[in-house]
């Protein structure tokens, strides 16, 4: 029996009705490259498994790879380690990266995910509800702000469905979701850096005007975006205007 490591945000999904949901929301093809992020104990893999000629999976915690590797299923690759540093130009592409993630630290894995943008084809990803409700905000809402923008510039982002915190092991504080993520065929920048570096400015000081947040980098004159607003007001092309014109002076 494994104990679950708060450490590792670890919360087992336990009710097979979701399970069955998110593996019908994947949709697994035979030469599908799957990458699960988190395997645990299994809950989604084995599932998985059954669908696919090959899995890879990246999991911090050495006593659940020893569990995944007493199943000794041949068509699981097991790489050990932190997804934050995992090097994904060594899987096959495009890559279809799915997970129930470590709360703790999902932000921080979307925007590594972000960075390997190219290699990949779609992300069905369980997260905190909230979390994905930031991602699919629109503009003028609260909640609205760096993470919104940075994934709606290169994903079509889809809440699919919410999850109670009893279809887990040890059950989280709080809701979860389901979302999917397809890359734009159009990203709408080539510099995910520049806008990067915008909207983390941007968004700074919420209760700010844009032209204080922005006045390092950019000034009315040099832009057409009124800088009078704040920036949760931007829609994401707003973003990417202001972007454009940061970089014509630099
Ligand atoms: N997929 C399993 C399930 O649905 O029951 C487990 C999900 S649990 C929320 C998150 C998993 O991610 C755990 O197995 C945990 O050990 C693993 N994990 C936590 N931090 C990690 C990291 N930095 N890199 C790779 N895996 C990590």
């Amino acid at each position: 029996m494994h104990k679950a490591r708060k450490r590792f945000g670890q919360n087992f999904l336990i009710d097979h009705i979701i399970i069955d949901r998110i593996i019908a929301t994947i949709a697994p093809k035979r030469d599908d490259n799957l990458l699960e992020i988190g395997p645990g104990q299994g809950a989604i893999t084995l599932p998985l498994l059954d669908y696919v000629e090959q899995l890879n999976v990246i999991e911090i915690d050495r006593h659940l790879i020893s569990i995944l590797e007493s199943l000794e299923r041949s068509n699981l690759i097991i790489h050990q380690g932190d997804v934050l540093k995992f090097d994904l130009n060594i899987l096959p592409t495009p890559i279809r990266v799915v997970g129930n993630l470590p709360y703790n630290i999902s932000s921080p894995v979307l925007f590594h995910l972000l960075e390997n943008l190219d290699k990949i084809k779609d992300m069905t990803l369980m997260l905190q509800k909230e979390v994905v409700e930031r991602m699919a905000a629109n503009n003028g809402s609260k909640i609205y702000g760096r993470l919104s923008v940075m994934m709606q510039a290169f994903f079509d982002v889809q809440m699919i469905f919410t999850v109670p915190p009893e279809s887990f092991n040890p059950a989280p504080r709080v809701e979860s979701a389901i979302v999917h993520l397809k890359p734009l065929r159009q990203p709408k920048t080539k510099d995910m850096k520049a806008l990067e570096k915008v909207v983390k400015l941007a968004f700074s000081q919420r209760r700010q005007t844009l032209r204080n947040c922005l006045k390092s980098i950019l000034t009315q004159e040099q832009t057409d975006i009124e800088l009078s607003q704040r920036a949760e007001m931007l829609t994401i092309d707003n973003f990417i205007t202001l972007t454009q014109d940061y970089e014509t002076q630099h």
